[in-house]
């Protein structure tokens, strides 16, 4: 029999704001343990909330750009649990009222069609701190106490592992462009559970899922939908009963591991959050927020095709990250053209980047000096070959183009008089091109070529090269 895996993904987003949801604390990563800490974030006695306006605008912002309902009228939950990496031993929600309801984003499937995902809400919510095991004993740190959040979640309307991984490469590429998170998965500042059920091809029901927590990559997620797959087809086929529950991921053995089934689940007796007031959004309010919603991804990207002269494929790969867009954008604009800028960025640029595992936006080079090296190959000055290497330099050091095709001696010779020289030296030396030639062999022209490559190090210009070869070869045959 065959299956459906059906997939719902939940997406925790650490907001940047400058400071923390709820008090004046800075969100700062990576501060000395517990030095972004009020009475507040660590729930002392009598201590009271405050609501960040900035978190607001960042939840409407998101909901926006994922084409939500803004709900006008919202209160704050808590919801109960004692953890001691949550000194109020509640955390601040939103159950009842999500911020942002009904959305949905696209995707583009291998096949090129196109597929809407919803999101079912988008709340607002807090961090909580971090422990630290120690030799010494477990240690506390309280500065991502209270650090904003939020969270997406989706629709079950995921069918494999690789929509699970196109949909949060699309979902990163939008808060990455509203700049209301730096989504680094392994600063933990994007989180991801996921929800998997199986159920018989064509059936309507779905089956009993599982949730698995603790995904820190793109490459666990899709690990974690394939483990758990096979394991609940196993279940259904050998008639095994199984209950809704909780489950982790485990980067060594590559498989999830059973924290809880329902009849355990967590009781956390939601109530209304006292402390703080009702929030009234206001059309004004989201109108204001509405107009600091950048160009996104997916319309960057129809701009690109339609001023640029690239793929729809190439402009959606330079979408994926904001830098590499941004990159791209502006080497285009300055040459007009975007072809030979699409294929440095997206050929060995990307590939160099991956190696060093950097960003667009931290490149040494400029695009004014990607678009002079596209110049250089363009005008006959440098071989294709050579631009390559001068692109790793200019990679490694920042140098300008002009300046390695001098210091590494790669400029091509196009100088028609210099290369006649070396194909007549190269000529005279190997009498065999002509034997062959007057034979009827014509081939030979083209090993003879590459003789002229070879003798001029490669810095003869490859089509005048072609040329020349060809006149004297037909030349002497006529002597
Ligand atoms: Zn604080």
């Amino acid at each position: 029999m065959n299956y459906t895996t059906v997939i719902g993904l939940e997406c925790h987003v650490e907001l940047s704001t400058k400071t923390k949801a709820y008090c004046s604390c800075s969100t700062q990563f990576g501060g000395k343990p517990n030095s972004h800490v009020c009475p507040v974030c660590l729930g002392l006695p009598g201590a009271l909330p405050v609501i960040n306006q900035e978190v607001v605008n960042s939840a409407i912002k998101a909901g926006l750009a994922m084409n939500c309902q803004i709900n006008r009228v919202q209160h704050y939950d808590r919801k109960n649990y004692f953890y001691p990496d949550t000194p109020k031993n509640y955390q601040i929600t939103q159950q009842a009222t999500p911020i942002c309801s009904d959305g949905w984003i696209e995707i583009e499937l291998a096949s090129g069609e196109k597929k809407k995902i919803g999101i079912e809400r988008i709340h607002m919510e807090e961090d909580a701190g971090k422990q630290l095991h120690t030799k010494a004993g477990t240690l506390v740190d309280f500065n991502r106490s209270g650090v904003p959040l939020i969270e997406i979640v989706s629709k079950p309307d995921l069918r494999s592992k690789e929509e699970a991984t196109l949909y949060m490469t699309k979902l990163r590429s939008i808060l990455e462009a509203l700049e209301v998170s730096d989504v680094r998965m392994e600063e933990g500042s994007l989180r991801v559970d996921l929800n998997v059920s199986v159920m018989p091809e064509g059936a309507t029901e779905f089956g009993v899922r599982a949730e698995i927590k603790n995904l820190n990559s793109f490459k666990s997620m899709e690990k974690a939908v394939e483990f758990e797959t096979a394991r609940q087809i196993r279940a259904l086929e050998e008639g095994i009963e199984r209950s809704e529950e909780t489950r982790r991921w485990d980067e060594t053995k590559n498989e999830t591991i059973l924290m809880r089934s329902k009849e355990m689940a967590n009781d956390y007796r939601y109530f209304p959050e006292g402390d703080l007031v009702t929030l009234r959004i206001t059309d004004e309010w989201i109108e204001a927020v509405r107009q600091t919603i950048p160009e996104l991804p997916h319309e960057k990207a129809e701009r690109f095709v339609a001023s640029y002269g690239v793929t729809k494929y190439d402009a959606s790969v330079l979408t994926l990250s904001d830098e590499l867009a941004c990159f791209f954008d502006e080497t285009a604009a300055i040459s007009g053209d975007g072809k030979a800028a699409a294929n440095w960025l997206m050929g060995d640029i990307s590939r160099l980047m991956n190696e060093e595992a950097i960003t667009a936006g931290k490149l040494k080079f400029a695009p004014q000096d990607l678009h002079e090296l596209t110049v250089l190959i363009r005008e006959g000055k440098i071989s294709n070959a050579a631009g390559k290497k001068v692109v790793e330099e200019m990679f490694r050091t920042g140098e300008k183009p002009g300046e390695l095709v001098e210091r590494l001696g790669l400029a091509q010779v196009s100088d028609e008089g210099k290369i006649l020289d070396v194909i007549r030296q190269v000529l005279d030396d190997n009498p065999r091109v002509m034997e062959d030639y007057r034979a009827g062999k014509t081939k030979i022209i083209g090993f003879a070529v590459g003789l002229v490559m070879k003798a001029s190090k490669g810095s003869a210009n490859p089509k005048v090269v072609n040329e020349l070869v060809a006149q004297e070869i037909s030349r002497r045959a006529e002597v």
